[in-house]
């Protein structure tokens, strides 16, 4: 690597260049007479270089081993298969005061999202209705009716997105009627529902703590602001009485 490549880091969602001084990989290329054939095996790692972060990721990739036209060794462009060991998941670091369940059901929806998108979607789902339930106090029993009552307060497109949820989400959550109907949700489906979820935590509850740490921080500098002038004034009040 000699010209860096662009990256955001996972733990502080930072954008960096990654040169090589935090960057490396390794190779194990085998065979061993498996089914597959020459197979090559690469690890890497990265280090965010953000001085208060400092993290390091981990992922593995295995590729199919190819044999270029001078018979050095390089492998297929798409990997067979990619794990991402440090962190497990592409779940985002969100503050602790968004409730500890509500970030369960989120991380867990991204370890999962892979390996199973059903099983990933219905956590969606069940994030989705903590969402609603704690940051809006609807609670009604089923989601259908906590997702209507949600109609008007919010800008209409989230709406339609957050009813999408519920229409994926229940296909993992629910058997269909008809037994033999397997609708699959698809890796992307999975991960768009995720990406609502992202969306609406940083728009509701990130947004809202950060507005009211603001006004807070104004309405205290106010408040110093009186004191000095009602301090003024008692000073001026003592000195005319002295
Ligand atoms: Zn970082």
């Amino acid at each position: 690597m000699t010209e860096g490549f662009l990256w955001t880091c996972p733990y502080c969602s930072r954008n960096a260049t990654i040169i090589d001084s935090n960057y490396s990989s390794s190779i194990h290329r085998f065979e061993h007479n498996n089914k597959d054939g020459d197979l090559w095996l690469e690890t890497t790692v990265t280090v965010c270089p953000n001085k208060d972060c400092k993290e390091y990721v981990i992922s593995a990739y295995l590729f199919k081993a190819v044999r270029d036209r001078h018979s050095n060794w390089s492998h297929s462009v798409q990997p067979l298969l990619h794990w991402n060991l440090r962190p497990q998941s592409q779940a985002r670091i969100f503050p602790s005061y968004i409730p500890q369940a509500i970030l369960k059901d989120y991380e867990e929806a991204c370890l999962i999202r892979d390996l199973s998108p059903k099983a990933s979607s219905t956590l969606s789902r069940r994030c989705l209705q903590g969402i609603i339930r704690d940051f809006h106090k609807i609670k009604k029993g089923r989601l259908v009716d906590e997702i209507e009552a949600l109609k008007g307060n919010i800008d209409p497109l989230v709406w339609e997105a957050i009813d999408g949820v519920r229409n994926i989400g229940n296909i993992g959550a629910h058997m269909e009627k008809d037994i033999n109907l397997i609708i699959d949700v698809e890796p992307q489906e999975a991960s768009a529902l995720i990406g609502l979820i992202e969306m609406l935590l940083k728009d509701w509850y990130i947004d809202r703590y950060e507005k009211q740490q603001q006004l807070q921080g104004i309405v205290r500098i106010s408040e110093s602001k009186k004191k000095i002038k009602n301090n003024d004034e008692s000073e001026k009040k003592s000195n005319s009485s002295e």
